[in-house]
């Protein structure tokens, strides 16, 4: 039986130092304010908004809501993001995705100022990122590089396998890992023969978007598990990529959704969001 990565305790450790930095930094006269945007109605992105707020209230840190309709316009949306780039108060910017279909999604990140790009997904953070030269951290995977940290699992040297490519998860991922020394290998929709791959893996991320995905034959004895994945079974329940009740047999390490790398996101825009002041 694998060892549950328990994200809501490595969350809470981190939440702790990260409201004693924001101690400091009032004591100093400096205030962290972030910015969130969320246009429309979509029920998730609510969700996710109302955690990122209960999360600054949690470690101190100021939270500014715009709640923007429908019916926004890119340009409208780009003149908000502008406003706050020139707002004092506010150190980061947060645009919730996905935005609505008539809204460039690229345009609007390009909008945020470097400085405040929390979420880090501006392309001058990204570049960061490739030459592993910080500003911000890519929060899901840096809340990921955390939970391995905390549980000693050392990256240096192991097969890594990525399944997904995305800009938000599976492409930094990778490059953290790889800063890490770990030997690492990016899968997609394209890869030949997947189980070949991932059954190679040490530690195997898996970020599809496709409930019980990775099963029990895709992984080798012994490997850690991370499920990046947040889907909703035929029940309406929320769940990951991986079809965790099997894998955990033989997996040296799992993370459980909910409770593994769900809490670490948020936890990581926090940090970003201290840093921005620090820096
Ligand atoms: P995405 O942009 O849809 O990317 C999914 C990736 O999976 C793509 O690269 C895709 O390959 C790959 N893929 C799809 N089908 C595949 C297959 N049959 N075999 C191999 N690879 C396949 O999704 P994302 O934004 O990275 O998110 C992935 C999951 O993580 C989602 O469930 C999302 O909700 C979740 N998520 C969770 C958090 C968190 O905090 N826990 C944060 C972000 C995202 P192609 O590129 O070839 O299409």
């Amino acid at each position: 039986m694998a060892v549950i990565i328990d994200g809501k305790e490595v969350a809470r450790e981190k939440r702790e130092q990260i409201k004693a930095r924001v101690e400091e930094l009032k004591k100093q006269g400096k205030s962290v304010g972030l910015a969130v945007i969320i246009v429309g109605e979509n029920p998730a992105s609510r969700v996710y908004v109302n955690n990122k707020k209960k999360g600054c209230l949690e470690v101190g840190i100021e939270s500014f809501e715009y709640a923007l309709p429908e019916s926004t316009t890119e340009e409208e949306l780009k003149a908000l993001v502008e406003k706050l780039n020139n707002d004092d108060r506010v150190n980061g910017i947060l645009c919730q995705l996905p935005l609505p279909k008539h809204i460039n999604e690229d345009a609007v990140i390009n909008t945020i100022s470097p400085e405040k790009d929390v979420d880090a997904f501006h392309p001058q953070n990204v570049g960061h990122i490739m030459i592993g030269d910080y500003t911000f951290l890519p929060c899901t995977p840096a809340g990921i590089m955390e939970m391995l940290k905390f549980y000693n699992i050392s990256v240096s040297g192991k097969k890594c396998v990525v399944i997904g490519r995305s800009n938000i998860v599976g492409k930094p991922m990778a490059m953290l890992l790889l800063k890490e020394n770990g030997t690492v290998e990016i899968c997609h929709s394209r890869t030949e023969n997947l189980k070949n791959e991932t059954l190679s893996a040490d530690i195997l991320v898996a970020a599809v978007g496709k409930t019980k995905f990775v099963t029990e034959d895709m992984v080798k004895q012994g490997a850690v598990v991370i499920d990046v994945g947040m889907n909703r079974d035929e029940d309406g329940k929320l769940c990951g990529d991986v079809d965790f009740i099997n894998v955990e047999k033989k997996a040296s390490y799992i993370t459980p959704v909910p409770g593994g790398v769900g809490p670490m996101t948020i936890t990581m825009l926090l940090e970003n969001t201290v840093r921005a002041v620090e820096k």
